[in-house]
């Protein structure tokens, strides 16, 4: 269990997205990640992944996009060290990779659970699903076990 979010938390500055379908129309992301499942959405005419996920599709402007998981590891491309001015709530360091999980979707996230020391480019890392306040999740990688 990751405690990272269980300080006292500072409402004024929300770092984690609202998620209920309430306030957000890709609810379905976050109430997919709660399950343990990383997941996009996927224009079916233009057979293309999207990162971060869509409402509407950029090329061909279908709404009609479906969900579809994507994978639970990636590959570390780069990684930053972030040391000092952590946003209210974090830890020091944070370590920020550029992680591909596939051939069309990589992103930057957070890795977790590792010495900065042992960060390397090429590192195989797993989703790791954070609990955040009010019963939201944010998501992280660590290095595979
Ligand atoms: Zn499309």
């Amino acid at each position: 269990m990751i405690r990272e979010f269980n300080l006292n938390y500072v409402y004024i500055v929300d770092y984690v997205p609202q998620q209920s379908q309430e306030h957000n129309k890709l609810y379905t992301f976050f109430e997919n990640l709660k399950a343990g499942r990383l997941t996009t959405t996927r224009c079916p005419a233009c057979t293309r992944d999207f990162w971060p996920p869509r409402t509407v599709c950029p090329t061909c402007y279908s709404d009609t996009l479906e969900w579809v998981d994507l994978h639970a590891t990636g590959k570390v491309r780069g990684f930053s060290i972030q040391t000092s001015g952590a946003a209210p709530g974090f830890t020091l360091p944070m370590i920020f990779a550029r992680i591909q999980l596939t051939d069309q979707v990589g992103f930057i996230a957070r890795v977790i659970e590792v010495d900065p020391q042992d960060m390397v480019v090429g590192m195989t890392v797993e989703l790791v699903v954070v609990p955040a306040p009010q019963n939201r999740v944010m998501w992280a990688f660590r290095p595979k076990k």
